[in-house]
Protein backbone atom coordinates (compact mmCIF):
# COMPACT_ATOMS: atom_id res chain seq x y z
CA UNK A 1 0.00 0.00 0.00
CA UNK A 2 3.02 2.67 0.89
CA UNK A 3 3.81 1.73 -3.01
CA UNK A 4 1.10 2.64 -4.50
CA UNK A 5 0.51 5.97 -1.93
CA UNK A 6 4.13 6.95 -3.16
CA UNK A 7 3.20 6.43 -7.09
CA UNK A 8 0.18 9.51 -6.10
CA UNK A 9 2.40 11.63 -4.55
CA UNK A 10 5.12 11.32 -6.51
CA UNK A 11 2.54 12.26 -9.83
CA UNK A 12 1.05 14.69 -7.42
CA UNK A 13 2.37 18.57 -8.00
CA UNK A 14 0.65 19.57 -5.23
CA UNK A 15 -0.59 17.64 -2.16
CA UNK A 16 -1.99 18.40 0.92
CA UNK A 17 -1.72 17.10 4.44
CA UNK A 18 -5.09 18.23 6.94
CA UNK A 19 -3.99 16.20 10.17
CA UNK A 20 -5.81 15.84 13.80
CA UNK A 21 -5.07 14.60 16.76
CA UNK A 22 -4.57 11.27 16.11
CA UNK A 23 -0.79 11.88 14.60
CA UNK A 24 -0.11 13.38 17.67
CA UNK A 25 -1.35 10.20 19.99
CA UNK A 26 2.07 8.55 19.39
CA UNK A 27 3.53 11.09 21.24
CA UNK A 28 1.58 10.56 24.12
CA UNK A 29 -0.79 13.43 23.74
CA UNK A 30 -4.44 11.83 23.75
CA UNK A 31 -7.05 12.57 21.00
CA UNK A 32 -10.67 13.74 22.11
CA UNK A 33 -12.84 11.22 20.42
CA UNK A 34 -10.44 7.84 20.00
CA UNK A 35 -10.64 5.20 22.30
CA UNK A 36 -8.57 7.05 25.57
CA UNK A 37 -9.52 10.49 24.01
CA UNK A 38 -10.11 13.39 26.39
CA UNK A 39 -13.84 13.25 26.32
CA UNK A 40 -13.79 9.98 28.16
CA UNK A 41 -12.47 12.22 31.10
CA UNK A 42 -14.21 15.69 30.16
CA UNK A 43 -17.17 16.46 28.83
CA UNK A 44 -17.37 18.17 25.46
CA UNK A 45 -18.38 22.09 26.84
CA UNK A 46 -15.10 22.00 28.56
CA UNK A 47 -13.46 23.06 25.66
CA UNK A 48 -17.12 25.54 24.84
CA UNK A 49 -15.89 29.55 24.86
CA UNK A 50 -19.06 30.61 26.58
CA UNK A 51 -18.16 27.94 29.19
CA UNK A 52 -14.81 28.66 29.78
CA UNK A 53 -15.58 32.58 30.49
CA UNK A 54 -18.37 31.58 33.01
CA UNK A 55 -16.14 28.91 35.00
CA UNK A 56 -13.03 28.91 33.19
CA UNK A 57 -11.72 26.47 36.64
CA UNK A 58 -13.06 23.53 34.75
CA UNK A 59 -11.23 23.95 31.56
CA UNK A 60 -7.93 24.91 33.80
CA UNK A 61 -8.21 22.03 35.34
CA UNK A 62 -7.61 20.20 32.07
CA UNK A 63 -4.85 22.48 31.60
CA UNK A 64 -2.60 21.38 34.22
CA UNK A 65 -2.94 17.29 33.45
CA UNK A 66 -2.68 18.21 29.66
CA UNK A 67 -0.69 21.12 28.56
CA UNK A 68 2.46 20.15 30.75
CA UNK A 69 2.16 16.79 28.40
CA UNK A 70 1.97 18.93 25.14
CA UNK A 71 4.49 21.06 26.03
CA UNK A 72 7.41 18.04 26.82
CA UNK A 73 5.92 16.27 23.94
CA UNK A 74 8.34 15.25 21.02
CA UNK A 75 7.64 14.70 17.61
CA UNK A 76 6.57 10.89 16.19
CA UNK A 77 7.58 9.24 13.26
CA UNK A 78 4.44 10.66 11.28
CA UNK A 79 5.53 14.58 12.10
CA UNK A 80 9.00 12.93 11.17
CA UNK A 81 7.85 12.05 7.39
CA UNK A 82 5.62 14.60 6.75
CA UNK A 83 8.48 17.17 7.40
CA UNK A 84 10.69 14.52 5.11
CA UNK A 85 8.04 14.51 2.39
CA UNK A 86 7.66 18.51 2.50
CA UNK A 87 11.52 18.57 2.74
CA UNK A 88 12.04 16.25 -0.56
CA UNK A 89 9.19 17.94 -2.48
CA UNK A 90 6.43 15.72 -2.07
CA UNK A 91 4.23 17.82 0.43
CA UNK A 92 3.46 21.52 0.01
CA UNK A 93 1.86 22.03 3.23
CA UNK A 94 0.81 20.77 6.85
CA UNK A 95 -2.97 21.78 7.44
CA UNK A 96 -3.08 21.07 11.13
CA UNK A 97 -6.09 21.17 13.96
CA UNK A 98 -3.52 20.45 16.48
CA UNK A 99 -2.47 22.79 18.93
CA UNK A 100 0.96 20.95 20.29
CA UNK A 101 3.45 22.73 17.75
CA UNK A 102 4.88 19.01 16.81
CA UNK A 103 4.55 19.79 13.08
CA UNK A 104 7.23 22.62 13.51
CA UNK A 105 9.29 20.99 16.21
CA UNK A 106 9.89 17.87 13.54
CA UNK A 107 11.06 20.16 10.90
CA UNK A 108 7.91 20.94 8.63
CA UNK A 109 8.58 24.52 7.65
CA UNK A 110 4.98 25.46 6.07
CA UNK A 111 2.02 24.80 8.60
CA UNK A 112 -1.11 26.23 9.29
CA UNK A 113 -2.41 25.75 12.09
CA UNK A 114 -6.32 26.38 12.32
CA UNK A 115 -6.80 26.08 15.91
CA UNK A 116 -4.03 28.19 17.39
CA UNK A 117 -1.38 27.24 19.55
CA UNK A 118 -0.88 25.74 23.20
CA UNK A 119 2.83 27.96 23.47
CA UNK A 120 0.72 31.33 23.31
CA UNK A 121 -1.46 32.86 26.02
CA UNK A 122 -2.69 36.22 26.77
CA UNK A 123 -4.78 38.03 28.96
CA UNK A 124 -8.19 38.43 27.51
CA UNK A 125 -9.13 41.62 28.36
CA UNK A 126 -6.03 43.90 28.42
CA UNK A 127 -4.45 41.58 25.39
CA UNK A 128 -0.75 41.13 27.34
CA UNK A 129 1.13 38.00 26.45
CA UNK A 130 2.21 35.15 28.79
CA UNK A 131 5.17 32.33 28.77
CA UNK A 132 3.23 29.21 29.17
CA UNK A 133 5.58 28.97 32.44
CA UNK A 134 4.71 32.01 33.69
CA UNK A 135 0.42 30.22 33.55
CA UNK A 136 2.01 27.21 35.26
CA UNK A 137 3.51 29.67 38.08
CA UNK A 138 0.41 31.19 38.75
CA UNK A 139 -1.74 27.96 39.02
CA UNK A 140 0.22 26.66 41.59
CA UNK A 141 -1.08 29.85 43.25
CA UNK A 142 -4.87 29.45 42.34
CA UNK A 143 -7.19 27.63 39.73
CA UNK A 144 -7.34 30.30 37.81
CA UNK A 145 -4.72 32.48 36.00
CA UNK A 146 -5.59 35.96 35.94
CA UNK A 147 -3.39 38.90 34.69
CA UNK A 148 -2.34 42.40 36.95
CA UNK A 149 -5.22 43.96 34.80
CA UNK A 150 -7.79 41.62 36.81
CA UNK A 151 -8.79 40.13 32.89
CA UNK A 152 -8.68 36.51 32.56
CA UNK A 153 -5.81 35.32 30.80
CA UNK A 154 -6.60 32.49 27.83
CA UNK A 155 -4.34 30.02 25.42
CA UNK A 156 -4.16 31.08 21.95
CA UNK A 157 -6.14 28.31 21.07
CA UNK A 158 -9.34 28.41 19.23
CA UNK A 159 -12.60 27.39 22.30
CA UNK A 160 -15.76 25.41 20.31
CA UNK A 161 -18.25 28.69 19.53
CA UNK A 162 -15.34 30.99 18.41
CA UNK A 163 -13.97 31.72 14.82
CA UNK A 164 -11.37 30.18 13.46
CA UNK A 165 -7.97 32.63 12.55
CA UNK A 166 -9.39 34.19 9.49
CA UNK A 167 -5.58 34.45 7.41
CA UNK A 168 -4.97 30.37 7.99
CA UNK A 169 -8.46 29.30 7.11
CA UNK A 170 -8.03 31.98 4.02
CA UNK A 171 -4.73 30.08 3.03
CA UNK A 172 -6.45 26.66 3.86
CA UNK A 173 -9.29 26.75 1.51
CA UNK A 174 -6.91 28.18 -1.23
CA UNK A 175 -4.76 25.15 -1.02
CA UNK A 176 -7.70 22.94 -0.63
CA UNK A 177 -8.78 24.55 -3.68
CA UNK A 178 -5.55 24.06 -5.47
CA UNK A 179 -4.26 20.42 -4.56
CA UNK A 180 -4.12 17.51 -6.55
CA UNK A 181 -3.94 14.98 -3.33
CA UNK A 182 -5.37 15.88 0.14
CA UNK A 183 -4.24 13.48 2.83
CA UNK A 184 -6.34 13.53 6.05
CA UNK A 185 -4.63 11.77 9.16
CA UNK A 186 -5.46 11.06 12.36
CA UNK A 187 -8.97 13.21 11.90
CA UNK A 188 -12.52 11.73 12.90
CA UNK A 189 -13.71 15.11 10.70
CA UNK A 190 -16.70 16.11 12.85
CA UNK A 191 -15.02 19.18 13.56
CA UNK A 192 -16.05 22.28 11.21
CA UNK A 193 -14.84 24.29 9.22
CA UNK A 194 -11.70 21.92 9.11
CA UNK A 195 -14.15 19.16 8.21
CA UNK A 196 -15.08 21.59 4.93
CA UNK A 197 -11.54 21.11 3.64
CA UNK A 198 -11.94 17.81 1.99
CA UNK A 199 -14.93 18.54 0.82
CA UNK A 200 -13.71 21.59 -1.29
CA UNK A 201 -10.57 19.56 -2.17
CA UNK A 202 -13.09 16.96 -3.86
CA UNK A 203 -15.33 19.80 -5.54
CA UNK A 204 -11.98 20.98 -7.17
CA UNK A 205 -11.41 17.14 -8.48
CA UNK A 206 -8.84 16.20 -5.96
CA UNK A 207 -8.00 12.99 -4.82
CA UNK A 208 -8.92 12.58 -1.27
CA UNK A 209 -6.95 9.90 1.33
CA UNK A 210 -7.59 9.58 4.74
CA UNK A 211 -5.73 7.59 7.18
CA UNK A 212 -7.52 6.77 10.35
CA UNK A 213 -8.32 4.00 12.78
CA UNK A 214 -11.96 4.29 12.93
CA UNK A 215 -14.64 5.92 11.04
CA UNK A 216 -14.40 9.47 10.02
CA UNK A 217 -17.33 11.81 9.29
CA UNK A 218 -16.11 11.99 5.49
CA UNK A 219 -14.89 7.90 4.73
CA UNK A 220 -17.92 8.26 1.69
CA UNK A 221 -16.22 10.93 -0.07
CA UNK A 222 -12.62 9.65 0.08
CA UNK A 223 -10.92 7.68 -2.94
CA UNK A 224 -9.07 5.58 -0.70
CA UNK A 225 -9.51 5.15 3.27
CA UNK A 226 -6.95 3.37 5.32
CA UNK A 227 -8.04 2.39 8.83
CA UNK A 228 -4.90 1.53 10.07
CA UNK A 229 -2.62 3.06 13.18
CA UNK A 230 -0.28 6.02 11.66
CA UNK A 231 2.66 5.10 13.13
CA UNK A 232 2.74 1.80 11.57
CA UNK A 233 1.52 3.72 8.32
CA UNK A 234 4.46 6.23 8.74
CA UNK A 235 7.43 3.41 9.04
CA UNK A 236 5.99 1.54 6.42
CA UNK A 237 5.67 4.77 4.25
CA UNK A 238 8.99 5.79 5.09
CA UNK A 239 11.43 2.70 4.14
CA UNK A 240 9.44 2.58 0.68
CA UNK A 241 10.37 6.18 0.72
CA UNK A 242 14.37 5.28 1.17
CA UNK A 243 13.45 1.95 -1.44
CA UNK A 244 12.16 4.69 -4.30
P1 LIG B 1 -10.51 13.57 17.09
O1 LIG B 1 -10.12 13.20 18.49
O2 LIG B 1 -11.92 13.91 16.83
O3 LIG B 1 -10.14 12.37 16.08
C1 LIG B 1 -8.90 11.73 16.14
C2 LIG B 1 -8.98 10.49 15.28
O4 LIG B 1 -7.69 9.92 15.19
C3 LIG B 1 -9.92 9.42 15.86
O5 LIG B 1 -10.79 8.96 14.85
C4 LIG B 1 -8.96 8.30 16.30
O6 LIG B 1 -9.52 7.02 16.16
C5 LIG B 1 -7.79 8.51 15.34
N1 LIG B 1 -6.51 8.06 15.88
C6 LIG B 1 -5.99 8.29 17.10
N2 LIG B 1 -4.76 7.75 17.20
C7 LIG B 1 -4.51 7.14 16.01
C8 LIG B 1 -3.42 6.38 15.49
N3 LIG B 1 -2.33 6.17 16.23
N4 LIG B 1 -3.49 5.90 14.23
C9 LIG B 1 -4.61 6.13 13.47
N5 LIG B 1 -5.67 6.83 13.90
C10 LIG B 1 -5.62 7.33 15.15
O7 LIG B 1 -9.50 14.70 16.63
P2 LIG B 1 -9.67 15.84 15.54
O8 LIG B 1 -10.45 15.34 14.37
O9 LIG B 1 -8.32 16.42 15.36
O10 LIG B 1 -10.61 16.94 16.27
C11 LIG B 1 -10.44 17.24 17.62
C12 LIG B 1 -10.11 18.70 17.95
O11 LIG B 1 -9.42 18.67 19.18
C13 LIG B 1 -9.18 19.36 16.99
O12 LIG B 1 -9.81 20.51 16.62
C14 LIG B 1 -7.91 19.69 17.76
O13 LIG B 1 -7.70 21.09 17.74
C15 LIG B 1 -8.18 19.36 19.20
N6 LIG B 1 -7.16 18.49 19.83
C16 LIG B 1 -5.83 18.69 19.57
C17 LIG B 1 -4.87 17.87 20.15
C18 LIG B 1 -3.42 18.10 19.83
O14 LIG B 1 -3.03 19.23 19.52
N7 LIG B 1 -2.57 17.06 19.85
C19 LIG B 1 -5.27 16.82 20.99
C20 LIG B 1 -6.65 16.67 21.26
C21 LIG B 1 -7.59 17.49 20.65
Amino acid sequence: MGKDLIDELKKSHYTVALTGAGVSTGSGIPDFRGSNGVYSKYPEYVFDIDHFYTDPSDFYRFWKEAFPLMIQAKPNNVHLLLAELERIGLLKVVITQNIDGLHQKAGSKNVIELHGNIHEHYCSRCKKKYEVEKVKELLQKRSVPYCNCGGLIRPNIVFFGENLPSEALKEAIEHAKSCNVMIVLGSSLVVYPAAQLPIIAKDHNAMLIIVNRGKTGLDDLADLKLDVDLIGFANDLSEQLQLA
